[in-house]
């Protein structure tokens, strides 16, 4: 049995509008919808874990779940106030005891493909963590404070971490509890795994499976999907 986490317990004070950012609509759809929407058409997923913040129950039950018709089963886990780590990190105490793999993605990301999602469920069966990336292919630059450059950094092997991450769950659930027992925080959950030692796989996604976080990136969206249809 393998399980999906997808985190949607943020409040998007990056796209500065009323609405949290995951809720917000794009082409008349909210951005969550058509994540889950990816989700459930994947054949390699049988359980969603849908992590939002707790008020937001009622209003994700209305406007997310209701018109959808979801079949895989779904259940709602609370948002981590201050954190994405603690979001999956509740997410992950909501996975059955017997689940094999955990594919843990960010809700706002609905553009990832399902052919993507299983190939990440797949390597992590073979590796024990997999996550999707892309190549770096713009110069990487690290400056100081004062934003004047430091060193160029050699762009060979640089990758941009995507979501889903996929782990075998006993594997995530320990990397999670060392994690939070040591302070750690971590911007993905790859990260945490490879704290504990242990070797990430990554396979080569799409550049479409952008993460909506400004107001840029939803005209981003909106473009995406018109060049779909
Ligand atoms: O804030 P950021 O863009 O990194 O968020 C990535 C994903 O993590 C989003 O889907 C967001 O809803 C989720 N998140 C969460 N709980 C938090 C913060 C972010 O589930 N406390």
């Amino acid at each position: 049995m393998n399980a999906a986490i997808i985190v949607a317990g943020g409040s998007g004070q990056r796209m500065g509008a009323a609405v949290r950012k995951q809720y917000l609509e794009v082409l008349g759809k909210p951005i969550l919808a058509r994540t889950l929407m990816v989700f459930d058409q994947c054949p390699d997923v049988d359980r969603i874990i849908l992590v939002v913040p707790p008020d937001d129950y009622a209003l994700c039950r209305k406007q997310v779940l209701a018109p959808l018709n979801i079949t895989t089963p779904l259940i709602l886990a609370p948002g981590g106030k201050r954190l994405r780590q603690e979001s999956v990190y509740n997410g992950l105490e909501a996975v059955e005891p017997g689940a094999e793999i955990v594919a843990i993605h960010d809700g706002v990301r609905p553009f990832v493909a399902s052919v993507d999602i299983s190939r990440c469920i797949e390597g992590a069966k073979i590796y024990g963590a997999c996550m999707l990336g892309v190549p770096a292919y713009d110069t990487l630059k690290q400056t100081d404070n004062e934003a004047t450059i430091l060193r160029t950094i050699d762009r060979t092997n640089m990758w941009l971490a995507q979501t889903p991450q996929a782990f075998s769950y006993p594997l995530i659930k320990e990397a999670h509890q060392k994690a939070l027992d040591e302070g750690f925080e971590g911007t993905d959950d790859a990260s945490l795994v490879e704290r504990l030692g242990e070797s990430v796989h990554v396979i080569e996604g799409s550049r479409n499976n952008i993460k909506i976080t400004t107001p840029e990136d939803l005209h981003l969206a909106e473009a995406l999907l018109q060049h779909r249809s």
